[in-house]
């Protein structure tokens, strides 16, 4: 008997959780398989921050139900980042502290959709959006940015796909997948967009926030006009190596906060207090680990770069923030190696995983059926071995 909820059951699965399943099937089967799948940094958190967790602990004050929200000195320290780090003005009242940024998320889509609504999806887009919107009753919109515009989506375009339906807009800067990082000046045309639909929100996702290799982050909530239209969503995982915390946070006009906390206050209640404590001295300590990391990304971006367009066939962008690249692969439909043909990028992405013991994700998952998507959050040793692996196997498709 299965008893599935429609919803459920029309309900994509992760496919970059599903590629890492694979690829830790094919290492318990002993087989050697380096992983560039998953979005992870591969640095531990910071010892200053671990040293928050464990001081919290010691302390014995925080280990009751904290508020839904988050705690209030943990939203107050959001608040002065948001103001200090990115010229976003919302009080603490405005802050809700999360499951990890794809909480935060999910909990605006709830908050904000009726059945039918739409939501414009700036593509390639991380692949949660899309799921979290359905599931929310709403209709995800895609606008394609293609890789001869770095992926990014224009003011025109974005202007051109608001309807009468549209509640929101969502998109990811520094992108995953693609590391694009949108300017302040594009920012200011989309904006321009969005300042002339009155009830359109605009969910910012900024988790790659201190990723970014441009020097200079802007967020869209600081433009003129656009803190009360804009969710900013950020988060630990990222850039302090806290992806297991699980810490995500929104900054957030005071109504649709309000909303966030009711939906989270039935689905799971407050995030896990010493993990708010661990964020707490992140938030309120010198960024000089992040700084480090984001300079070791950028060595390994320039790597990978030169690494994969040795590869006949890759075509790839220069990222400017996180760690993936995007590389279309498209050269490769229509060939085969006398066994296995390739018609898109799943297929690739499995022949990648069966012929080079790497896993990838195919573009699909982002929107973008042209693409594959490795992470460069691993070692340079990995990465070395991995792009020499693939080059070798790709070499055997005519
Ligand atoms: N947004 C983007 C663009 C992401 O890449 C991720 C993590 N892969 C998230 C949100 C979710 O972050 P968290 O781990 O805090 O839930």
């Amino acid at each position: 008997m299965e008893m599935l909820s429609d919803r459920i059951k029309n309900m994509a699965e992760s496919a970059t959780l599903a590629m890492a399943a694979k690829a830790r099937e094919y290492k318990a089967r002993g087989i050697n398989v380096i992983s560039l799948s998953l979005g992870e940094p591969d640095f531990k958190t910071p010892k200053h921050i671990q040293q928050g967790a464990k001081d919290a602990i010691d302390e014995e004050k925080y280990f009751a139900y904290p508020p839904v929200n988050g705690y209030l000195d943990v939203r107050q320290a959001i608040s002065e980042k948001f103001k200090r780090e990115n010229d976003l003005e919302y009080s603490a009242d405005q802050i809700v502290i999360s499951n990890g940024a794809k909480q935060s998320i999910a909990n605006v889509f709830q908050a904000l959709i009726n059945e039918g609504d739409e939501v414009v999806v700036f593509a390639p887009f991380w692949v949660s959006y899309s799921a979290l919107i359905e599931l929310a009753g709403g209709v995800p919109v895609y606008v394609n940015g293609g890789i001869e515009s770095d992926f990014k989506v224009t003011a025109d375009q974005l202007a051109a796909a608001i309807t009468p339906k549209t509640k929101a807009l969502i998109f990811s800067s520094p992108c995953n997948p693609t590391g694009s990082v949108f300017t302040k000046e594009e920012l200011l045309e989309l904006s321009e967009v969005i300042l002339g639909h009155e009830n359109l929100v605009v969910i910012a996702d900024e988790i790659y926030e201190h990723i970014n290799y441009t020097g200079a982050h802007a967020s869209i909530g600081a433009l003129p006009g656009m803190i009360d239209r804009t969710v900013t969503v950020n988060g630990m995982a990222k850039g302090f190596a806290m992806t297991g915390w699980r810490v995500g946070y929104i900054g957030a006009p005071l109504w649709l906060a309000r909303a966030c906390n009711k939906v989270q206050g039935q689905f799971t209640s407050a995030n896990c207090g010493i993990a708010q404590r661990a964020a707490y001295t992140a938030l309120t300590s010198d960024l000089g680990p992040t700084r480090e990391m984001a300079k070791e990304y950028l060595r390994r971006r320039d790597l990978v770069k030169d690494l994969l367009d040795s590869i006949p066939g890759f075509k790839t962008n220069l990222p400017q923030g996180a760690f993936y690249f995007f590389p279309d692969i498209s050269a490769y439909f229509g060939k085969s190696d006398g066994e296995t043909s390739i018609n898109n990028a799943s297929d690739l992405s499995m022949f990648i995983l069966d012929h080079a013991q790497v896993s990838v994700v195919t573009g699909e998952a982002f929107g973008d059926p042209s693409c594959i998507r490795l992470s460069y959050a691993a070692s340079e040793e990995d990465l070395r071995e991995a792009i020499r692996r693939i080059k070798e196997a790709l070499a055997k498709l005519s």
